[in-house]
């Protein structure tokens, strides 16, 4: 995998309809993206998929929908008014604008080495030895090649507007960096009302904005983008078995939608790594076309976000165990995942290039079936048997409640390779015998081999091929 790999997946998510670059026709916004057709049916089947896993096939997790603002106290008893920044540094020589901490991990990457700060603490290391560190090992500007950063500065990452119908009068409040606060503050709402018991989980999709001072990337690091996150509340002492439990799970639920296993790997964070309300973290790393990154966050955090909204609010939101006659705040194991970059990595993971014959390669998105924008595809060999494809498109729309395309134009090779590049598993093609004998020519998206099925079999043949 490559760079050339990412700009070819950039490539096809352009030209098929999956991803756009935001505000195109006024010149763009940087780092921007806005989903078409196919891009949303991906973005839906990945929530829909994590739901399912996480939620629908448990009893002991349900969901909400909070608000994007919340009252700025929250941010304020969460830490990140105070905490939520990372290190920025800038060149002077070219005023490229970076991350401390990343050219410290980024040289590292380079030199295949783990050279870091004594301190070392990812983003939370003190600015000062950033600023040694990088000065000492001559870490320098990636655009211009020069050394001649500013010291670094913590910068806040959350997006600041105000409420209010006078300018200047209203309150400052905030865009939720993280989907996780909302699902803290209605611990006691949802609780009470779902009648759960701990241990139990609440989850949240939703966006979540951040003002990145390094995004890009394509989808990897964008300013808005959206969260999958569970917080499971457990009783403190079990937190390390839910952990453990929890990223396990999380694991396998990647596995499940075909992430390939050797780009994935686990990555737990060392003691002077974990954030301060933290008594363990593991990241699931993918190994992107530039490099090793985060795809998701597992961590235990203790009591603490609980603890701090009891503090700031003056309400209760401890839990009373009725069996055990027993009075406690719960503790926390929070799997943390970004629809976006899942959605990055099952493209990348499913970009193939095969050589037919020589000289033909075709391109093809060997999407898992659950998230394949379109299920199937139906095609007639003319457009004189248009009105007969409907009908098969419509019975099998109607039936199974799957997104299907029906595809009329261009020639039926076109259209093979054409459904191959979108990830559409089968194409169902209607010839001039389906007139004589009732049946339709499924091809098969992998292996490119056809089978002739009667039209009465088709939705047992496709219940029967489809694991979701
Ligand atoms: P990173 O180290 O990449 O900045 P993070 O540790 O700040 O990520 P978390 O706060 O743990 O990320 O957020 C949980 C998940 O949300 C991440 O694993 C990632 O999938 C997603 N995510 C976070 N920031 C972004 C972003 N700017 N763009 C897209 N997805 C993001």
């Amino acid at each position: 995998m490559s760079e050339e790999t990412l700009d070819k997946i950039v490539s096809l998510a352009k030209r098929r309809g999956f991803v756009y670059p935001g505000s195109e026709i006024y010149g763009g916004l940087a780092n921007t993206w806005d989903y078409g057709p196919l891009g949303v049916e991906l973005i839906n089947n990945i929530k829909q998929a994590w739901r399912r896993k996480f939620i629908t096939e448990r009893t002991d997790v349900v969901e909400l929908d909070s608000a994007i603002l919340l009252n700025p106290k929250v941010w304020e008893a969460s830490g990140h008014v105070s905490n939520f920044s990372d290190p920025l540094t800038d060149c002077k020589k070219c005023k490229a604008r970076a991350r401390a901490d990343k050219l410290i991990e980024e040289w590292n990457e380079e030199k295949n080495t783990e050279i870091f700060p004594e301190n070392w603490a990812g983003e939370k290391t003190p600015t000062s030895d950033l600023y040694e560190f990088i000065n000492i090992n001559k870490i320098v500007c990636p655009k211009c090649g020069k050394l001649d950063w500013t010291e670094p500065k913590a910068f806040n990452l959350m997006f600041k507007t105000e409420q209010g119908v006078i300018e200047g009068e209203g309150t400052q409040i905030y865009l939720r960096p993280e989907t996780c606060q909302g699902i803290f503050i209605n611990f006691k709402n949802i609780q009470t009302t779902s009648r759960k018991k701990v241990p139990f989980g609440i989850c949240q999709i939703g966006k979540s904005f951040r003002n990145e001072i390094t995004p890009g990337n394509f989808i990897f690091r964008t300013r808005e983008f959206e969260q999958m996150e569970m917080e499971f509340f457990c009783k403190p002492g079990t937190e390390m078995d839910w952990f453990n439990y929890w990223k396990d799970f999380t694991y396998k639920w990647f596995i499940s939608l075909g992430v390939k296993e050797e780009n994935l790997r686990m990555r737990d964070h060392e003691a002077d790594e974990l954030a301060f309300y933290s008594n363990a973290t593991t990241d699931v790393e993918y190994k992107y076309p530039f490099g090793w990154g985060e795809l998701c966050g597992i961590a235990s955090r203790t009591d603490y976000d609980l603890k701090q909204h009891i503090e700031f609010s003056g309400k209760d939101l401890s839990y009373f165990d009725e069996a055990a006659k027993e009075k406690y705040v719960p503790f926390v194991i929070e799997p943390s995942l970004g629809v976006q970059r899942t959605a990055l990595i099952v493209l990348n993971d499913a970009y193939t290039e095969e050589e037919i014959k020589e000289g033909d390669t075709r391109i093809v998105l060997k999407l898992h079936h659950t998230l394949a924008p379109f299920k199937m595809a139906v095609l007639p060999l003319s457009k004189k048997l248009g009105d007969d494809a409907r009908k098969v498109f419509d019975l099998l729309v109607q039936k199974l409640g799957w997104n299907i395309d029906l595809d009329m134009i261009g020639s039926i090779g076109k259209r093979y390779r054409r459904q191959d590049e979108i990830g559409t598993p089968y194409c169902i093609t209607f010839d001039f015998d389906s007139l004589e004998d009732s049946s339709v020519t499924v091809r098969d998206r992998d292996t490119m081999e056809q089978e002739r099925i009667k039209i009465d079999d088709l939705l047992h043949y496709f219940i029967k091929k489809f694991i979701f």
